[in-house]
């Protein structure tokens, strides 16, 4: 839909909300099946996963997304980023990746604290739609197994 300029909505917001889901998770307050981890970021398997392995990275500073990260933040995530992706690549035999990084609920972004998506794909394999479904506990444990013995 077309909007007169100037837009009427406000610019996107910068403010980070340390009670977010990922937030909770990097202080301990939730559990997540790990995969990575070190003194810049944290990974481990998302919980309604839209392909088998699928991961995400979060870093352990707080940023809500690609527009307040701070540069340098964002340099050391994403090596972060490709080294959990190989892990992933080799554990799951995935013949390529899909990464996948939301900005803002416009942008797709549900969850405020940036994280990226490391999605294993097969030739002929679509990704699964969002259903809101978790997966069996047991399925996400073994995959992080796999992952983490892949990075070790
Ligand atoms: P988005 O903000 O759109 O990039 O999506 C957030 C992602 O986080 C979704 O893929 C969710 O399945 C995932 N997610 C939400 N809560 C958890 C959780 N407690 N543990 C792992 N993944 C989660």
């Amino acid at each position: 839909m077309d909007r007169p300029f100037p837009f009427r909505r406000p610019p996107m917001p910068t403010d980070y909300d340390p009670n977010n889901i990922f937030a909770k998770i990097l202080r301990g307050e939730l559990p997540c099946h790990k995969v990575f981890e070190d003194d810049v970021a944290l990974a481990f398997m998302d919980i309604m996963p839209r392909a088998d392995g699928h991961t995400l990275v979060i870093p352990k500073t707080p940023a809500r997304n690609l527009i307040d990260i701070a540069p340098d933040t964002l340099g050391e995530l994403m090596k972060r980023v490709q080294h959990v992706a190989k892990g992933v690549q080799k554990a799951m035999a995935a013949e390529g990746l899909t990464i996948q990084q939301f900005n803002e609920s416009a942008g797709g972004q549900v969850v405020f604290h940036i994280h990226f998506h490391i999605l294993p794909r097969w030739e002929g394999v679509r990704l699964r739609p969002h259903t809101g479904e978790m997966a069996p506990k047991e399925t996400l444990q073994e995959q992080a197994a796999r992952i983490r013995a892949a990075l070790a």
